[in-house]
């Protein structure tokens, strides 16, 4: 059965929707099958990925209030191993419009549970709130990742997030985990990124990413381009820590890293890697 994972920190602008994006693809590349559900009215996960959404096309929204069913919403990204939901504005509406509607926090988890048995993993990117779209995130989750920035700011709210987490497990969701925090924006010159990689290790105990993502400028172009990592610079930092990241995400859940070890992303299109297994 596939396994949820919702990408969250109320935090705007930490490296959500890159991770997101990159860590789905990464997966993708080391040949899981990943759908990746656009959770914030931005969309800013879909159309890095080139998936655009027209007036009249539906979007997660509509599998959301079940208005449509998955097959009209799911769209390929450039590699087959990735579908995307995207999202669309009405998704920001959603909020307000579900606030009387009995079990409203539960309705993605409704919508991505069939899904289970179609995909090994299901990545959500939510927006930089705590609002009900979050919340519906978490329950249909079994565990979290955290992108957390290295600036001076980090830790600010982070704890409250964690808290938040807390809340949701103890009242509304006992097996939902905490994955772990991931570090974005890492800059290895600056002493200040490695304090925060201390203090942030500190914080998460066992459950941080031993792999932070390096500040990329790559990483940041290639949204513009509706590309992911992958497809845009496949040989940079960015991608090869993506890469990374993605074997520890994988050797977390038991995978044999080993047979990893020689996986190099070169130039070209992405082909999805086979270790011979
Ligand atoms: P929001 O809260 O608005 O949804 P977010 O948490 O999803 O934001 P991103 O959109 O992933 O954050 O990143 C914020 C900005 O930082 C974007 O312009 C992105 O391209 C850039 N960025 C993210 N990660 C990196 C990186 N490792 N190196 C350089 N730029 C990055
Ligand atoms: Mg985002």
């Amino acid at each position: 059965m596939g396994e949820i994972v919702v990408v969250a920190n109320q935090k705007g602008g930490v490296g959500k929707t890159t991770t997101s994006v990159n860590l789905a693809y990464a997966l993708a590349c080391l040949n899981q099958e990943v759908l990746l559900v656009d959770f914030d009215p931005q969309g800013n996960a879909g159309s890095g990925l080139g998936v655009t959404v027209a007036e009249g096309d539906k979007s997660v929204y509509h599998l959301l209030i079940k208005e449509a069913p998955f097959e009209q919403v799911v769209r390929q990204s450039s590699n087959e191993l990735l579908d995307v939901l995207p999202a669309c504005k009405n998704l920001a509406g959603a909020e307000v419009e579900l606030v009387n509607v009995r079990g409203r926090e539960n309705m993605l988890k409704d919508a991505l549970e069939p899904l289970r048995s179609v995909y090994k993993y299901i990545i959500i990117d939510c927006p930089p709130s705590l609002g009900l779209l979050t919340l519906n995130a978490m329950m249909a989750a079994d565990s979290v990742i955290t992108p957390v920035q290295c600036e001076y700011y980090a830790m600010e709210g982070l704890a409250h997030f964690m808290s938040t987490v807390a809340k949701i497990k103890q009242f509304l969701h006992p097996k939902l985990k905490m994955d772990g925090g991931v570090l974005t924006m890492f800059d290895s010159r600056m002493n200040l990124s490695k304090q925060i990689f201390a203090e942030v290790s500190r914080f998460f105990g066992e459950q941080v990413y031993k792999t932070p993502i390096p500040r990329n400028i790559r990483l940041a172009e290639a949204p513009s381009f509706g590309q992911s990592i992958f497809d845009y610079d496949p040989a940079c930092r960015g991608a090869q820590a993506y890469i990374q990241l993605a074997i520890e995400f994988l050797g977390r859940r038991g995978a044999d890293v080993a047979a990893y070890a020689d996986f190099k992303m070169t130039g070209g299109t992405p082909v999805n890697y086979d270790f011979g297994g």
